[in-house]
């Protein structure tokens, strides 16, 4: 079947942080893209942090200071330069090597808000009152079943299919994908409050005998408290507490209700852990909350979300196009299957101190808080991993410590600043670290940009090397310790499809 034989490239069941970013990728790189969401309009905002890499990836598409406008809009003044981990402070986000060491607050209602408009202006589709309800995989694609606003069923034709589809996850059941876990023991109480921020800082948080608490603003007006109340956490409870209960919690383990007289919105949330067996099956793929659930501990499950979107999405969007093979969507599931599972033990060893609030736990936490978290390099491995810094994936070439790592945010010559900013378009990327003029030489594929730096880079994770190959998500592929000219056109298999006569090595322009 060609390609003007399906309905969509892609459907996309979902339209959260997950779906509109895998949707925006996929879209980028060419491919006709439709997201069903059930949803008539926007829903309850549970993020409220927009994390380093993140917002590097976003600045990677050019779209990162938009939402940075958005969120000085709504909140004044949202940097919030240490983050959380256990429950606990001390992280500080300025070690990090990045155009963004800190952490933005941001309800996911206006992140949702911007890379829906953001996806609606490159042509993506998003249709709400849309909800999926079957899927069925043939030899040459999917076909996805729906039920309008109106009560109305219809079905899409598409060669692939995507479940960004949250926790309960439909694509993820109809496809029969395992979700070994278990269910939520403990819980936390968001109180969103109409009231301003007693606070001096941004975020505040705090643990004693009796519980945990934090504050931070979600915006102008409105205060987010939550509260891990050690008297009822473990009660089973299935639905939020109500006001008088919420208040008599905050008063326990606060010590005050702050004069709260108007509440927008008790919600609660638990430690309840699931991750799917797999991320893939068939011609379908699943990301973000579809694939594991967890505690949202220090703030980071969307970020992880969305980090899984944007890898799938590039790779969707070229292999759909014909760009690229179809065996690069199985780097998915290679690359960020155990990225979820080294995620979900960061959660565990944060939920491990901080549901805990003996004697022993207390003195734990003090001595982590006091002691080891604050230790430069404790903090900086913390913080990378949380963000998602850490990720590496395979690579080739020469060993260097940026293998398989995003690229730094070097300086580079032309009309960009950093190396974060040379893909805008969502194009492979050769970068010359030696100095040299780049302008002069020719690309050895139309889908790879060309890039040097002013001299000779000077990074301690680039020593030794003089080019790397980079991929649209900006992770390095390859590393050489020469000049572009050591470019080997064989490098290029898995990754793009060769297009005409025009993948030749690097050539220098007379
Ligand atoms: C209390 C709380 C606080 C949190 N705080 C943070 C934080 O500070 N930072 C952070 O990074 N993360 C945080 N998270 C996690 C974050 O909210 C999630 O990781 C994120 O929402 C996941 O995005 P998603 O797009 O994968 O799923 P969702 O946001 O759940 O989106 C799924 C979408 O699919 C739609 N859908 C479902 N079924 C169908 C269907 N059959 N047909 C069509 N559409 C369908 C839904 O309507 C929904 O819009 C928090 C979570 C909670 C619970």
């Amino acid at each position: 079947m060609n390609r003007q034989q399906y309905d969509a490239d892609i459907v996309v069941v979902g339209a959260g942080p997950s779906g509109l970013v895998c949707a925006y990728e996929a879209v980028l790189a060419g491919a006709r893209v439709v997201n069903l969401e059930k949803r008539s309009g926007p829903t309850w905002s549970r993020a409220g942090t927009l994390y380093p890499r993140v917002l590097e990836i976003f600045r990677s598409r050019g779209v990162a200071q938009r939402l940075l406008d958005r969120a000085f809009e709504i909140q004044g003044d949202p940097i919030s330069r240490f983050g959380v981990w256990g429950g606990m402070q001390p992280l500080n986000y300025t070690a990090l090597d990045t155009p963004y060491p800190y952490v933005v607050m941001m309800p996911q209602i206006e992140t949702e808000k911007v890379l829906g408009e953001c996806l609606a202006e490159i042509g993506g589709d998003v249709r709400l009152q849309h909800e999926v309800t079957g899927l069925t995989q043939d030899a040459d694609g999917v076909t996805v079943d729906f039920i309008d606003g109106d009560g109305v069923s219809g079905s899409l034709r598409a060669r692939y299919v995507v479940g960004a589809d949250g926790r309960q996850s439909s694509v993820r059941n109809i496809l029969g994908v395992a979700f070994p876990g278990h269910e939520a023991q403990r819980i936390a109480v968001n109180v969103d409050a109409n009231i301003e921020l007693p606070f001096d800082h941004p975020t505040n948080s705090f643990f004693n005998d009796i519980g945990w608490g934090m504050a931070y603003p979600l915006r102008k007006g409105l205060t987010r408290f939550v509260v891990i109340d050690k008297k009822t956490m473990d009660d089973g409870r299935p639905t939020p507490p109500d006001a008088d209960a919420a208040l008599e919690m905050l008063r326990r383990v606060h010590g005050t209700d702050y004069g709260i007289t108007s509440i927008h919105q008790i919600t609660q949330f638990g430690d309840a852990t699931y991750c799917a067996e797999r991320l893939r099956v068939g011609w379908a793929f699943l990301v973000g909350e579809s694939v594991r659930v967890h505690y949202p501990a220090s703030g980071i499950g969307m970020q992880f979300c969305i980090q899984d979107a944007f890898n799938l999405g590039w790779k969707l969007g070229k292999v759909a196009t014909g760009q690229s093979p179809a065996a690069l969507l199985d780097s998915f599931e290679e690359e960020r299957l155990p990225e979820i599972h080294r995620m979900l033990d960061m959660i565990r060893q944060q939920t491990a101190l901080q549901f805990r609030f003996d004697e022993e736990a207390n003195a734990l936490k003090t001595y982590f808080r006091d002691k080891l978290l604050p230790l430069p390099d404790v903090n900086r491995m913390l913080c990378e991993d949380l963000s998602g810094l850490s990720a590496r994936y395979a690579s080739s070439g020469v060993e260097s410590a940026v293998s398989g790592l995003r690229m730094p945010p070097i300086p580079v010559a032309g009309e960009y600043e950093t190396a974060l900013d040379l893909s805008t378009q969502g194009q492979f990327v050769l970068l010359d670290l030696t100095g040299a003029d780049v302008s002069r030489m020719t690309s050895p594929h139309p889908q790879i940009a060309l890039a040097g730096t002013i001299g000779p880079a000077d990074h301690p994770a680039l020593a030794g090397l003089g080019c790397v190959f980079l991929r649209p998500d900006g992770h390095v592929a390859w590393t050489s310790s020469e000049g572009l000219g050591s470019f080997d056109v064989e490098m290029l298999d898995g990754w793009l499809l060769p297009e005409d006569a025009s993948r030749t090595a690097v050539a220098r322009r007379s």
